[in-house]
């Protein structure tokens, strides 16, 4: 039997139904819309694709967006004054910093800048930091969304064995950190692992998040397994996963695709990061 569909856009727009209704009642609590800032440096023609369905998203929710367009050539003092603020602007409860910068930002020291309180991606050191210790946080948008996707399948997670292949500090290691607060027994993979399939075909729950087009086959996977493609691989004007989705639907129980999967869950987690930066 084929794996059945995890529908990431189903599951999206009912989440985002609920989020419009959040922000009303915060418009009508505080007397104006939750806000984020979105700062994009430079022209990276993707990245303006991203920071477009961003804006969109809040634009559907009742979140007031207000975009920073800067120049490639920005230099590091400049953007943190920005920052600077935009942490004290009390009308600006989010601040995303769409990454990556250009090379001669100190990514770090600019995430480093964000007041960890607006931090609605969760990639400052404070949020990595609490979700690291099991603390409230505001938790990185794409891993957040997987777990949603893993519960929506109904299928409890306590006690079932995820693999985790990809150690990125936007995916893979909020996604082990998550799956061990869901009570799972965790396995990270990576490039540098020995026999993945082995470990691979063991996992309950597997999650891939490597940048490499359809890189895991039928035969890295368990049967019955849940499948969490978290991969984007342009190839040809076409996207592709990080799995092989015709071989994984006649091996997995439950399988996202793409794109249409872990995608549309990214801004949703952004849009609700932000309500609940506004709340507090
Ligand atoms: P990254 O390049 O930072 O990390 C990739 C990881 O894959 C690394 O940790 C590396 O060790 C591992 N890896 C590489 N080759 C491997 C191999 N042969 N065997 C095992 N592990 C290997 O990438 P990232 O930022 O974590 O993103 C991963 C993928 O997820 C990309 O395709 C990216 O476009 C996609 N992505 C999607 C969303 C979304 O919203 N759907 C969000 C973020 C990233």
């Amino acid at each position: 039997m084929l794996a059945k569909i995890i529908d990431g856009k189903k599951i999206a727009k009912e989440m985002r139904i609920k989020l419009k209704a959040d922000a009303e009642v915060f418009f009508q609590k505080h007397n104006r819309k939750p806000g984020l800032a979105v700062v994009l440096v430079g022209d990276n023609s993707a990245s303006k694709v991203y920071v477009g369905n961003k804006i969109a998203g809040c634009e559907e929710v009742g979140i007031k967006s207000s975009a920073f367009y800067l120049p490639e050539d920005i230099i590091q003092k400049k953007l943190e004054e920005l920052i600077d603020t935009l942490n004290l602007d009390k009308t600006i409860d989010g601040i995303l910093i769409q990454l990556p910068l250009p090379k001669h930002i100190d990514e770090r020291e600019v995430l480093a800048k964000l007041d960890s309180k607006k931090d609605v991606d969760g990639f400052s050191v404070n949020n990595a930091g609490s979700l690291f210790l099991g603390e409230e946080c505001l938790v990185a948008c794409t891993p957040a969304g997987c777990i949603e996707l893993i519960k929506s399948t109904g299928i409890k997670m306590d006690g079932l064995h995820a693999v985790v292949i990809g150690r990125s500090n936007i995916v893979g290691k909020p996604m082990a950190m998550l799956l061990l607060q869901e009570n799972c027994t965790v396995t990270v993979c990576h490039s540098r692992t020995k026999n993945l399939a082995e470990i691979t075909k063991q996992a309950d729950i597997l999650v891939a998040a490597i940048g490499k087009k359809e890189f895991v086959n039928g035969d890295m996977i368990k049967p019955n397994a849940i499948v969490i493609d978290v991969g984007i691989n342009r190839y040809e004007g076409k996207l592709y996963g990080d799995v092989n989705f015709e071989e994984a639907s006649k091996v997995a129980s439950r399988i996202t695709p793409v794109p249409g999967g872990v995608g549309p869950m990214t801004i949703t987690m952004l849009l609700a990061n932000t309500l609940k930066a506004a709340n507090g």
